[in-house]
């Protein structure tokens, strides 16, 4: 079947990235065999430049209709100054939403040649291929009760940790699932010697492992896996946590690897579409100049390979070519050390295509 896949440029440096995903897509369809259509459509600043919403109704009417959804990045000063439901932001938040994505994942992952970039010694993260999955729409950003009530008479701030047996059940099969097409270790990360949330987390998880004997599972407290990500950060394969402990283990596996400009992510539904982008931001100090790093984009075509479109063979190859690109020394100016040849945006994406 021919895989249906749309295409959101959004603002700043997305259209420059953007182009380079879809030079590795036309090299897949040219010389793989790859099977596929893609379209364009407007999100962020740019929809709102041509039409005033973030998020036009026939943008999220094609990605409803899509199998997967690219999308680069959105926001700039420009739209700062609008209100909240104009702001680029929410139209991310909007097909987040409406296309129901529960699952985000992110890999970390350092290349041998970028070591150095990372805060941590070179040989504790080198070669390091770790993949966060992380429930994006429960917890404790939208449990219930919350607010700023008064109690005793003073104002007290309230949020509510909520985790139902079914929210906990696809996140996890989702975490499960994604451990096969890897290294088949998953684990699972709570706080259940302290959350009555967490025990059912863990407990609900252990069921599901049963379905999944060939994945072998782990648990840690958060607090340990914290210090763990920082100290031997390559012991793990794929973590499935909550959006409150993701939110921030996330963060630090990224760090883990130095560079913003080469970390994709997926936002998964239960019917495994997914939305593919970079963990980056539009970056408007870049925007035009040709000069911003499109490999984290490259990366998301490969993970919505992976993942929405079953063709883990063609994620492989794409990841090669990034890897080759690498090798070869081609750093754009974010990954290059001091004296280093740079290379611009076209160049970079010029490259990992002629790869494949
Ligand atoms: P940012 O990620 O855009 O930039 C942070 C820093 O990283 C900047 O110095 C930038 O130049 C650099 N950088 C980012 N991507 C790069 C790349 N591919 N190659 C080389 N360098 C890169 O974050 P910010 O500056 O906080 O936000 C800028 C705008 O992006 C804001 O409007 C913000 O709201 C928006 N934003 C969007 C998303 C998204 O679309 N998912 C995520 C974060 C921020």
């Amino acid at each position: 079947m021919t895989a249906k896949i749309l295409i959101l440029p959004g603002d700043g440096i997305g259209p420059e990235i953007m182009e380079q995903a879809e030079r590795v897509l036309e090299a897949l369809r040219a010389r793989h065999g790859f099977d596929a259509r893609w379209s364009h459509a407007l999100i962020g600043g740019a929809a709102v430049d041509a039409s005033g919403e973030p998020l036009p109704a026939a943008t999220l009417e094609a990605a409803r209709q899509a199998d997967a959804v690219l999308l680069a990045a959105v926001g700039g000063p420009k739209y700062d100054g609008l209100p909240r439901e104009r702001r680029p932001e929410r139209g991310l938040l909007g097909i987040r939403k409406a296309l129901g994505l529960f699952a985000n994942l992110r890999p970390a992952i350092l290349y041998p040649e970028l070591a150095s970039a990372s805060s941590l010694k070179p040989e504790l993260v080198e070669n390091l291929d770790l993949l966060i999955v992380r429930e994006l729409t429960g917890g404790i950003y939208f449990g219930q009760p919350r607010g700023i009530e008064i109690r005793d008479g003073e104002r007290v701030g309230v949020n509510t940790e909520v985790y139902s047996e079914s929210e906990i059940e696809r996140i996890a099969r989702s975490a499960f699932e994604a451990a096969r097409l890897r290294g088949k270790r998953l684990c699972s990360v709570d706080k259940e010697n302290v959350l009555e949330a967490s025990v059912l987390w863990r407990e609900v998880v252990v069921r599901v492992s049963k379905d999944y004997p060939d994945v072998q599972l782990s648990h840690l407290l958060v607090d340990n896996a914290a210090m763990q990500l920082v100290r031997a950060p390559k012991q793990f394969d794929v973590i499935v946590t909550s959006n409150l402990f993701g939110d921030i283990l996330s963060d630090i596996a990224a760090q883990l690897t130095g560079s913003i400009g080469m970390l994709p992510s997926a936002s998964l539904n239960e019917r495994g579409q997914g939305l593919y982008e970079p963990i980056h931001g539009s970056a408007p100090d870049l925007a035009g100049l040709g000069v911003a790093n499109p490999l984290a984009m490259i990366l998301s075509v490969a993970m919505m390979l992976r993942y929405s479109l079953k063709r883990g063979d063609l994620a492989d190859r794409v990841e090669s070519a990034v890897k080759g690109a690498l090798a070869a020394g081609l750093r754009t100016r974010d990954i290059a050390r001091p004296g280093e040849k740079v290379v611009g945006t076209r160049e970079m994406g010029e490259a990992v295509a002629g790869l494949l």
